[in-house]
């Protein structure tokens, strides 16, 4: 038999090696950020062009390299960081594997100029797909400046692998971000197409972070100190009251490197414990000092992953420094935060009473009548689908899955012959209740809402034609400018949602109209949670997007648990909702209906 096996050329070895270094743009652009802090540089500079598909740029003011080490730092696993293997546990540089220049010059054409301080001329290195083309001295600036052009030229599967612009200069943000928070004494500048999107001088932590994120965190911040033997733990977490719907800011950073780790972060929010209602994520901005022979950054080429010895006291250190520093600040439960839990009364245990709500009749109200008379005015909005008459939601409660074929008919046959108008009761200004029948049925007020408004969003998003309410006074909105940038790219979408919204000066828009459903007082909120959404956007699909967007629309203009409903208001909310496509499911798939028939209600009295 022939021999089959034989060593792969280099420039192959390096393709499958960047597969697992270079992801997308922003792996480079991470790497490249991480040498430049290696070299000693007091000021880097990125520059992307198309969020970093044709173009990345990388200029430092550290330390340079000699020409036979120019050459060097190309070749896989060259680096100046370690020698032996021990060395990675006393490691204090963000890079060691020496296989990034080698895995982004396998992928991208790459040019290199770079000049150490005692040397008059610098030296210029053009490699592509891991073939150097050219090297020769050159005048240039003390430092580096990597140019990284045509990443995934000769992979185009992997080009295509690629996500949109928006989420690929996203991800390059957040790379960004997450090397520029632990080195405030570092000048950083990002500067996408012609925009500046980043300007960051020297600066203290704290401002640091509001440099990136706006003047707004300068009052939410909190600071965490605490030193102990295994680790020092400093950084910054946010007041509870600033916490947002979505997962905003938290950031782990282990000796000055940003890490995952899901472990630690479940300390933090064990440690806000009480102070945030469900679904609301802390902020955090956490900085763990600890020797380097205690973890090992090495279980990942990304090196975001990170093992440690003594996780578990590491977890109780967090848990009692934030909590130390929650209570140093007097920050105790402001807000009566009402508990979402679902009305699941079928479940009762034997022998637990139920307090029967108080039904008051009215003897002259028969909705049948009301429809033979002609049909009530209901706008069109309110009922999207066209499908289902509003009218008819009597009959829709018939397709409640609890309820059996004998009841239904009962019911129908009673509802016929003592025509009342059906009364609503609110319960706990959470739930609305009316009897059904023989049975009950309760409605989750918020969710009901939420659902009705998202289905008209979405009806009206379908049909072009989104209701639109004009402002009285127009509002200026600032943003930070990585907000401003995702602002917008989120500008065709905000239109067709019912916003009248322009740029207006540098980061800042007016809006000038808003979707019907909204309230005027809820624009900012609403503009930070589709900020905060498309940060974690990751998918590609338009109409899942869209979705998306409405859903928080519809969240942030729906009525809320805690509001008092009166008789009218009940009728009509439950009116709409069973002229809705899917009046029982909430937007996060919970029960907005539940019905208990007389079988349940009996089966609690024995
Ligand atoms: P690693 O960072 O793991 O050592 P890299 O492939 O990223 O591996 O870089 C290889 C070597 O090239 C580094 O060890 C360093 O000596 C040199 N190098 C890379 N980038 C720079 C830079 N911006 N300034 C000075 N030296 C650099
Ligand atoms: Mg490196």
């Amino acid at each position: 038999m022939p021999d089959l096996i034989h060593l792969l050329p280099d420039s192959v070895a390096n393709q499958i090696a960047a597969g697992e270094v270079v992801q997308r743009p922003a792996s480079a652009v991470k790497e490249l950020l991480e040498n430049a802090i290696d070299a000693g540089a007091d000021q880097i500079t990125l520059v992307v062009r198309d969020a970093g598909k044709t173009y990345i740029q990388v200029i430092d003011t550290g330390k340079g390299m000699s020409e036979t080490d120019t050459r060097m730092s190309f070749e896989r696993h060259a680096t100046s960081k370690i020698n032996t293997a021990e060395d990675i546990f006393t490691l204090h540089t963000k890079g060691f594997r020496g296989e990034a220049l080698a895995s982004i010059a396998a992928v991208a054409q790459v040019e290199l100029r770079t000049r150490p301080e005692d040397e008059e001329l610098g030296t210029c290195l053009k490699i592509e797909g891991s073939t150097v083309k050219s090297q020769e001295f050159c005048n240039t600036p003390k430092g580096t400046r990597i140019e990284v052009k045509n990443l995934f030229y000769n992979i185009p599967a992997r080009r295509n692998f690629l996500k949109s612009d928006n989420v690929e200069l996203r991800h390059i943000i957040d790379e960004f971000q997450r090397v520029a928070i632990p080195h405030p004494d570092i000048h950083f500048t990002l500067i996408n197409g012609k925009s500046e999107l980043f300007d960051l001088p020297k600066a203290g932590l704290r401002q640091r972070i509001v440099n990136i994120f706006g003047k707004k965190f300068n009052e939410k911040l909190v600071p965490v100190d605490e030193k102990t033997p295994i680790l020092k733990l400093h950084g910054f977490i946010g007041k509870p009251e600033f916490a947002k719907k979505t997962r905003g800011e938290q950031f782990f950073f282990a000796n000055d490197r940003f890490i995952r780790n899901g472990y630690l972060h479940k300390a933090v929010c064990s440690a806000f414990e009480g102070l945030l209602q469900d679904g609301i994520h802390p902020t955090y901005f956490l900085f763990l000092e600890i020797d380097p022979a205690r973890i090992d950054v090495n279980i990942h080429p990304t090196k975001t992953e990170i093992k440690f010895e003594d996780e578990k006291a590491i977890h109780i250190i967090i848990r009692t420094a934030v909590k130390h520093a929650l209570g140093q600040y007097n920050i105790a439960p402001t807000l009566d935060f009402e508990t979402d839990q679902q009305f699941n009364m079928p479940e009762l245990p034997k022998g637990t009473a139920i307090e029967a709500p108080g039904i008051t009749v009215d003897p002259t109200f028969n909705p049948f009548e009301d429809r033979r008379k002609g049909p009530r005015p209901v706008s069109i909005s309110s009922n999207p689908s066209g499908s289902r008459p509003t009218q008819d939601w009597e009959s829709l409660m018939n397709d409640l899955p609890e309820l059996d074929a004998p009841t239904r008919q009962q019911e129908q046959i009673e509802i016929q012959e003592t025509p009342t108008r059906k009364h609503f009761t609110q319960v706990g200004k959470k739930y609305i209740l009316t009897s059904h029948g023989s049975g009950l049925i309760m409605i989750h007020q918020q969710r009901a809402h939420e659902r009705i408004c998202f289905e008209r969003l979405m009806a009206s998003l379908e049909n072009k034609n989104i209701p639109s309410q004009q402002l009285l006074f127009p509002q200026n909105i600032s943003f930070s400018a990585s907000d401003f940038q995702v602002v917008q790219s989120l500008m065709p979408q905000l239109r067709e949602m019912g916003f009248d919204i322009d740029e207006f000066g540098t980061h800042e828009v007016v809006v000038n109209g808003i979707p019907l459903t909204l309230e005027s007082n809820d624009i900012q909120v609403v503009l930070d949670q589709l900020i905060e959404n498309e940060k974690d956007f990751r998918g590609n699909e338009k109409e899942d997007h869209l979705q998306k967007m409405a859903q928080i629309l519809a969240k942030v203009s729906a009525i809320k648990i805690g509001k008092k409903m009166e008789q009218e208001e009940m009728h009509h909310l439950v009116d709409e909702l069973f002229a809705c496509s899917s009046p029982y499911v909430s937007l996060n798939g919970k029960p907005v209906i539940i019905n208990l028939n007389l079988e349940d209600i009996d089966k609690s009295f024995n």
